[in-house]
């Protein structure tokens, strides 16, 4: 119906009243939408999105193919060729095969790229922020995309601001918009301000905008523009795209290339200049050119780029299954090398399922029963069921844990749920246990401002109007017009009292019920508990936005609430896993030091007597002095943001390799520093992912493991086809010099079966090694140093090895075929010998694909279908290979011959020696490292 839908023109929304702009969107502040009213606005107005520009564009990421120096050499090698067999008057058949296969080549790596870049734009999407809203008069979170205009959204610190708005409400509202104005400083907004039609985008105070930030306060904002008409929308050049970074690995592969070009483009000229003086005259030059070329070829690793890109996309892909959504590629790696893991208590390491089981008033602490959220439970004396009513302290203590909270209570699908910060929904459930309930008591005590709470202040405070109501220790003559509500650290709050309540009488605090306080606040931390400490204090005036400092003093104690978040099951497991491979956990809390000991102890994190440092102890140390002994220490409690930053770069200044998580506002700057920054999905701020490398998408601990076991699998998997391939290109460069050398007339194989070889028989079983499933003792050993080199433990030694074994076997072999195929009485080609080579080499190389698949176990102590993609790579690999040699077109375009079955059967023995000087080097090292114990 055209008269339900609200203007489609564009309207100056900061100019407009609250009222008036709910008016003209059919909106309500109380009820939002109907359901009816999304949908049909949805189908209007289209889903909140950007339209994202493309990464980099098609063109781009085809031109970077060809910027690979490798494919350049094989260019030149093409032009050379084509050269030399226009001049001898012969088709230039290797010239085009190469050109193809370097274009083939690009295409492959574009398409793999372009699916990278897509599967990485498309994982992003998975982690788009979900926003609460109003609907059908109830709260409910939604998916970003799903908000339209007239939609009332709630904002809160640490929210990423998800389409236009205009405020209807808003408390110490501060936001960030420097992704839009370019202004670094927080905005303060206001609901109430009326503004000129020409006030610039800056200075539009009522209204907020997407892509900024909240960094303090709460609001509830209507939504006036969606998707490409927000202001966001408007500029193009605040799209964001998915990061395309090089990793550490391609980096060092584009330094391995180099250095391959240069090494086989110094061979050539040895060969040529040494075949020179040898014949002392230039007969051979072009024979000798012909060597060098394949050589130049053989040397070059073509599958290889290829192959990394599809396995640390593979790896994203097994991660996200495991619930870690890899944000930037290079995490993916840089988790297998992962040192130390910092993580947040509160629902990584603990389930954040509050239930308060304590409260501490000063004449009683009373027991409460009952399980979750819902709110049916007793409060017990001595066990005996006791009615929370008769107690005035704790009635007034109730009232303080329902009204200093921002969360809500709400039954949904056969059970309770909250919505907001789990610790202030376990307040919600205990004042319903004793009948506390919120809407009541917000109608009575309306709140009309609020200091909120953060990770540094540790405490927050609410001030409602107290018409309805006074406090019973009020007298008369008291001019109450407010009561203020605190919550917090209760070390905090302690301090910022005078009084407390006793009773329906006020006592001056003394020093020994300070103490007897603290006494008991230790008492339930050592178990374990989440305990916060409430306080109240009446008002006669309101006071003035940021005068917190000021006014959370001369508080009144009301007393402790002692919460269970019990450590999550799996959460123990996956710390021993750390332990036995070699990565420390560090538990960083908010929470009291001997809470997060006593969890600590519980999931083996630390030992009974271990040293918690306390961030106050963090602000007396110097940044060396926390150097010293942060290998030492397993458990800071206390701490604010800013000491997180400190660990990490005390950490990272050790060496260490650091994952660290992180999910408020604040924790966005140690996110970054850290070498995997980690944030959680479903309690994180959008501003804290960010800023991260990686998102939990479960908030759980396990998690971190599970990606740390895959980044160290997809690393072990690169470095085995690493050697696989490149110990096969040393093996075949060696045949190729050792031909003339031993005076064989002719190139043992031509730059086109060359590249067969390396993109072929090498490239698919590479592809299988990369999906290899992790050994068993992947998370058995410790981790490996970021920055080794590429020929680090043994595998430049292993390619050289190899390569020299390749070599002899194949030298063998074509010295004897050379020998046989030149034989008086061998009636078919005397070329037959090539094909020979050219067949073990392949052959060879699947024998080594097969035994490469374990550093340590035999081939027979695996199961040959843990890996079917091998199977199946080294089966389809070999029938192409006899293709090559047994159907006639194939034969005339790669230059082969048939072979007698006597020949085959040969190459298959020759081929099968490589598999077992393989096995038998993994006999000699069980046998060298069972001798040293
Ligand atoms: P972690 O850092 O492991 O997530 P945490 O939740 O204890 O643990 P913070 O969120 O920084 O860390 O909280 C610090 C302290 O502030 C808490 O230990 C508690 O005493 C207090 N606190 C937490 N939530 C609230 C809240 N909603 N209102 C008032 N005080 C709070």
């Amino acid at each position: 119906m055209a008269s339900d839908s609200p203007p489609d023109s564009v309207v100056a929304w900061h100019t407009l009243e609250a009222e008036k702009a709910l008016e003209v969107l059919q909106s309500d502040r109380e009820s939002g939408l109907t359901t009816q009213q999304v949908t049909e606005r949805l189908a209007q107005y289209g889903p909140n999105e950007l339209v994202e520009s493309a990464g980099r564009s098609t063109l781009a990421i085809l031109w970077d193919q060809f910027k690979n120096i490798m494919l350049l050499m094989l260019m030149g090698v093409a032009v050379v060729s084509a050269i030399l067999d226009l001049r001898s008057g012969s088709f230039p058949k290797d010239a085009i095969a190469i050109t193809s296969i370097v274009v083939l080549n690009a295409i492959l790596g574009y398409v793999q790229e372009s699916r990278a870049e897509k599967a990485l734009a498309a994982l992003k999407s998975l982690a788009s922020p979900r926003v609460r809203a109003i609907r059908d008069g109830k709260i409910v979170e939604v998916s970003s995309k799903e908000l339209v205009p007239g939609d009332v959204m709630l904002l809160e610190a640490g929210v990423q601001v998800s389409a236009d708005g205009r405020l209807i409400e808003a408390s110490n509202l501060q936001v960030r918009e420097s992704a839009l104005t370019g202004e670094a400083q927080p905005a303060t907004k206001h609901a109430e301000t009326h503004l000129q039609e020409e006030t610039p985008l800056g200075d539009r105070l009522n209204l907020v905008f997407q892509g900024t930030e909240v960094v303090q306060g709460r609001a509830t904002v209507l939504v006036t523009n969606t998707g490409m008409k927000t202001e966001l929308g408007h500029i193009a050049t605040m799209l964001q795209s998915v990061e395309a970074q090089e990793t550490p690995l391609q980096e060092r592969m584009t330094q391995l290339g180099n250095v391959l070009v240069g090494g086989s483009l110094v061979l050539v000229a040895l060969v040529v200049i040494g075949g020179v003086i040898r014949t002392g005259n230039f007969s051979t030059f072009e024979e000798l050119l012909e060597v060098s070329l394949s050589m130049a070829v053989a040397v070059v690793p073509e599958g290889l780029p290829a192959v990394i890109t599809v396995t640390l996309a593979l790896g994203t892909q097994r991660m996200v299954r495991r619930q870690a959504l890899i944000r930037k590629l290079p995490a993916v790696e840089t988790l297998g090398s992962v040192t130390t893991i910092c993580s947040d208590k509160t629902g990584t390491l603990t389930q954040n399922k509050m239930v308060v089981q304590l409260v501490d008033t000063e004449r009683h602490t009373f027991r409460v029963s009952g399980n979750g959220y819902d709110p049916v439970g007793e409060f017990q004396l001595e066990q005996q069921a006791v009615s929370p009513e008769q107690y005035l302290e704790l009635q007034t203590l109730l009232i303080a844990c329902i009204l200093c909270n921002d969360a809500t209570l709400q039954y949904e699908k056969d059970q309770w749920v909250i919505f907001g910060d789990p610790t202030e929904g376990a307040l919600l459930t205990l004042g319903a246990k004793a009948g506390v309930d919120k809407a009541t008591w917000a109608r009575k005590l309306p709140r009309v401002s609020e200091f909120p709470f953060s990770s540094e202040r540790k405490r927050m405070s609410v001030i409602c109007e107290a018409s309805d109501y006074r406090p019973i220790t009020a007298t008369a003559a008291d001019p109450i017009q407010y009561l203020m509500f605190t919550k917090g650290s209760p070390e905090l709050i302690l301090e910022r009292c005078t009084h407390m309540q006793v009773g329906d009488r006020l006592e001056p605090l003394n020093a020994e019920q300070r103490a007897e306080v603290l006494d008991q606040n230790n008492q339930m931390a050592g178990r374990g508990l989440r305990v916060l400490g409430f306080a109240y204090k009446p008002l006669a005036t309101l006071p003035a936005e940021g005068s917190d400092a000021a006014t959370e003093k001369g508080l009144i104690w009301l007393g402790l609430v002692g919460m269970l978040d019990a450590p999550r099951p799996e959460a123990k497991e996956a710390v021993a896993r750390c332990r036995a491979a070699g990565i420390r956990v560090v538990m960083i809390t908010g929470d009291h030091q001997l809470t997060a000991q006593t969890i600590a102890q519980e999931l083996g994190i630390a030992q009974p007597g271990d040293r918690v440092v306390s961030g106050q102890e963090l602000d007396r140390m110097s940044l060396q002095e926390l150097e010293d002994q942060v290998d030492q220490v397993s458990v800071y409690a206390r701490v604010s943001p800013e000491h997180k930053l400190q660990i990490v770069q005390a950490l990272k200044r050790r060496g260490r390799v650091v994952a660290m998580t992180g999910d408020g506002v604040n924790d966005a700057p140690a996110l970054k520093q850290a070498d995997i920054g980690i944030a959680m999905g479903i309690t994180g701020t959008d501003v804290s992912k960010e800023a991260s490398d990686m998102v939990l998408l479960d908030d759980n601990f396990a998690t971190i493991v599970a990606a740390t076991e895959e980044g160290r699998t997809v690393y072990t998997n690169i470095r085995r086809f690493i050697k696989y391939i490149l110990g096969s290109n040393i093996g075949e460069v060696l045949t190729i010099a050792a031909a003339p050398l031993i005076g064989l007339g002719g190139v043992p194989l031509s730059p086109l079966q060359i590249l067969w070889m390396n993109l072929v028989t090498d490239g698919l079983p590479a592809l299988a090694l990369a999906v290899e499933p992790p050994e068993p003792n992947v998370m058995n050993r410790p981790p490996h140093d970021p920055q080794e080199s590429i020929f680090a433990r043994g595998l430049g030694s292993y390619m050289i090895r190899v390569g020299i074994v390749f070599a002899v076997l194949t030298i063998a072999l074509m010295t004897w075929a050379y020998g046989y195929t030149h034989a008086p009485g061998y009636d078919r080609s005397p070329d037959t010998w090539k094909t020979m080579v050219f067949t073990t080499l392949c052959l060879a190389q699947m024998g080594h694909a097969i035994a490469i698949r374990s550093n340590v176990r035999l081939t027979i102590e695996l199961n040959p279908f843990s890996n079917p993609y091998l199977l199946g790579a080294v089966t389809l690999t070999t029938i192409l290979q006899l293709l090559l040699i047994y159907v006639p077109p194939l034969q005339n375009f790669f230059d082969t011959f048939w072979l007698s079955p006597l020949e085959l059967a040969i190459c298959f023995g020759f081929s099968a020696l490589m598999f077992t000087w393989i096995e038998l080097e993994k006999l000699f090292l069980r046998w060298q490292s069972a001798r040293r114990g």
